[in-house]
């Protein structure tokens, strides 16, 4: 593996004489790892181990930061029907960090400002147990996509998953979350081992550049948060301009550095690094600093040195079994018990009453287990008991207009967006001025007075919430491949199609025929 000499010259002028430790185990082999998803795997069942295990993916320890993750060698755990269905996540182990020093928590308002492709959206996710918020943006629309799909794959079903500049949701969400990921852009250092492209791609320019972009974002993300709410910095690079500089940044704009422990192998950023590369004109990326406050001179570097011996976290490659990242964790001065409870912004959602869902009331009374709705008749001034529960979804009696809840199973607020159904999780802001790939949990389309279920609905789902299933096993990548299936004899309707019992999409029998509805954009052909 040969770097530029630029960065081998700043990484030695970091480490010192680590620096052969540090070149040996970049040399090595990347480091993978799954974090299983517990939504659907409760308790780090073995079964689903040993379904790896059998599949040639040698499962080896496990990380100390995550108690859900596994580091695996050999095989390819992307390629098994248990990844479609959501089992688990792939993200090498220091990229687990960041979400345990936020310490999401069910019931909080959660931004990830730069999320895709969801990796740590879903970790976020899967420690807030369904119930809060979670916004997750990502501001390059492919990517975003890729993040929605990641979302959907796992099951989510509270996150509003967006696809903005953060200076226009800065203008939304001002002061409104309780906790904030930014998992920033960076020049990639940290991936080299796992990633010629980021090799491909450092240039001192580039640094240089990933350092001003990451100021702005955090200006916005400063922005958003609420008073006394926490914000985890992370990139998954060496660069002091793009770590220690940034945490230089967030004090100056008003942030208080948090105290937060290291685990094993971990180690501090420190003032000296950043100290060591702005005064060596040869290494600078920053040669001509953007701004004053950039510039050394206006460093308080004791100031730098203390924050950063308190509140970050540096993982290096050959210290740690993980690839490089940083990461440092801040709070906003202010007490974040006033920004309690889940509130929408910007307008209410247009809800739905049980006419317009007919259909889909008609397809869960069928199919669904455990699903029943609520109408809320519109409030008057005088009415705090308006609400009237209704199995059949027959029209409420008081008031002039019922709006529908639905509880059980899965709960919250059925609206429509255009012909497709979502469920909006308790407390989702309105999407008023928001670009929106996913607006909390897809049910399905209705079109022409029929409902389709939509594949994220499958995915949300287990065994126990539906009246049909229909069990895969050896035949699963040939359902994941689009193949449809006969079979004599069984009763007509939607079935939940499930791999070792795991759900992984409907099929609907008629005339002798399980027709696939696997979507076809996310077939794999064997
Ligand atoms: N957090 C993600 C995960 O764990 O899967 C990885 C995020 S990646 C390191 C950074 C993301 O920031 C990229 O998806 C990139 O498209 C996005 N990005 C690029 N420029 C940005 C900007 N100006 N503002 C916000 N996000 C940006």
């Amino acid at each position: 593996m040969s770097f530029d000499i630029n960065f081998e010259n700043r990484i030695r002028a970091l480490l010192l004489e680590d620096y052969p430790d540090f070149e040996k185990a970049i040399s090595g082999e990347k480091i993978s790892a799954l974090r299983i998803n517990p939504f659907k795997v409760t308790g780090l069942k073995n079964e689903v181990l040993d379904d790896l295990k059998n599949a040639d993916i040698r499962i080896t320890n496990e990380v100390d930061w995550e108690k859900n993750a596994r580091v695996y060698s050999d095989g390819a755990p992307g390629k098994h029907p248990f990844h479609e269905a959501g089992l688990y996540y792939i993200q090498e182990p220091s990229a687990m960090a960041p979400v345990h020093y936020l310490d999401p928590k069910p019931g909080e308002k959660i931004l990830d400002l730069c999320a895709a492709p969801g990796g740590k959206s879903t970790q976020i996710a899967c420690r807030m147990n369904g119930e809060g918020i979670l916004v997750t943006n990502e501001i390059d629309k492919k990517r975003a996509q890729i993040l929605s799909l990641n979302i959907e794959r796992l099951g989510i079903r509270n996150a509003l998953v967006t696809n903005m500049r953060p200076e226009k949701l800065s203008e939304i969400f001002e002061g409104y979350f309780d906790k904030i990921l930014v998992d920033a852009p960076c020049s990639g250092e940290g991936m080299f081992r796992k990633n010629d492209e980021a090799i491909d791609n450092w240039s001192l320019e580039n640094v240089a550049l990933c350092a001003k972009r990451q100021k702005d974002i955090l200006i916005e993300a400063v922005k958003m948060l609420a008073p006394g709410g926490r914000l985890v910095y992370s990139t998954c690079t060496f660069a002091p301009e793009e770590d220690e500089l940034q945490v230089h940044n967030l004090i100056s704009m008003g942030l208080k550095p948090l105290d937060i422990q290291l685990f094993d192998g971990m180690e501090r950023g420190k003032a000296r690094y950043l100290e060591s590369i702005l005064n060596d004109g040869a290494l600078s990326a920053i040669s001509h600093p953007q701004d004053e406050n950039n510039s050394l001179e206006n460093i308080d570097k004791d100031l730098l040195d203390s924050s950063l011996s308190k509140c970050s976290v540096r993982l290096w490659p050959h210290r740690i079994s993980g690839e490089g990242h940083f990461l440092a964790a801040f709070e906003k001065a202010g007490d974040i018990t006033l920004n309690k409870g889940l509130y929408g912004i910007n307008g209410k959602l247009k809800t739905v009453n049980s006419d317009d869902i007919k259909s889909f009331i008609e397809f869960a009374n069928e199919f669904l287990v455990d699903v029943s709705f609520a109408e809320e008749t519109a409030k008057r001034s005088d009415d705090s008991k308006g609400d009237k529960k209704n199995k059949s979804g027959k029209k409420g009696q008081r008031g002039a207009k019922s709006l529908v809840r639905i509880e059980g199973v899965f709960s919250g607020t059925p609206f429509m967006f255009g012909e497709q159904l979502y469920l909006a999780p308790e407390g989702m802001p309105g999407i008023n001025g928001l670009s929106v790939m996913r607006p909390g949990l897809h049910l399905g389309t209705i079109k022409n007075g029929r409902f389709e279920p939509s594949h994220a609905l499958a995915l949300t789902l287990s065994k126990e919430n539906v009246k049909l299933t229909y069990e895969l096993s050896e035949k699963s990548m040939q359902f994941i491949g689009g193949m449809s299936f006969r079979e004599a004899d069984m009763q007509n309707g939607w079935y939940l199609v499930t791999t070792a019992g795991y759900s992984l999409g409907w099929a609907k029998y008629a005339g002798g025929i399980f027709k696939n509805h696997y979507p076809k954009g996310l077939r794999i052909y064997t």
